[in-house]
């Protein structure tokens, strides 16, 4: 029998180049095109999908360099998508940063209200951070909570 830990990273955010995103958007993601249902985010390295507006925003690993034919809320060139999986919520920023809000397969999801926390602790592995983020996290997390599965 073989015994071993895995090491794989665990990434929650990743980067691509944003067309048109005015907004934070947040949804659930699917690789299934012709998924109907609403509030989901389609992962996609097929170009045919990306005139869709049926999905609130697209998310591709292939580098688009006319943009301006595709429909918009489009994040491209975004370097790795594999690490995501089916239904799990994602941010994805007008900076074209998309954040993994809630994983499906994680029994260990949570929420922080702030990272403006002021306690320093040693052992903080989410060091503080000195911005004023209230306003964004909780616009992220009032649409974040109602997709979040009721189990
Ligand atoms: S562990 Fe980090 S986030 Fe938690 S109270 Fe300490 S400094 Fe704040």
């Amino acid at each position: 029998m073989k015994v071993g830990l895995d090491f794989r990273i665990m990434l929650l955010k990743v980067k691509g180049k944003a067309v048109s995103i005015d907004e934070t958007i947040v949804g659930k993601v699917t690789r299934d095109p012709n998924n109907f249902e609403k509030d989901y985010i389609l992962i996609s390295n097929n170009s045919s999908d990306f005139n869709s507006n049926r999905f609130k925003s697209i998310l591709t690993e292939l580098k688009i360099e006319d943009s301006s034919s595709y429909y918009s809320n489009i994040i491209h060139s975004i370097p790795t998508l594999e690490y995501i999986s089916e239904g799990d919520i994602v941010a994805v920023n007008c900076d074209g940063v998309i954040n993994t809000l809630y994983r499906i397969d994680s029994y260990q999801n949570s929420i922080l209200a702030t990272e403006r926390c002021n306690s320093n602790c040693l052992m903080c592995s989410q060091p503080p951070k000195d911005r004023d983020d209230v306003e964004y996290l909780f616009n992220v997390y009032k649409q974040m909570i109602p997709l979040v599965p009721k189990d």
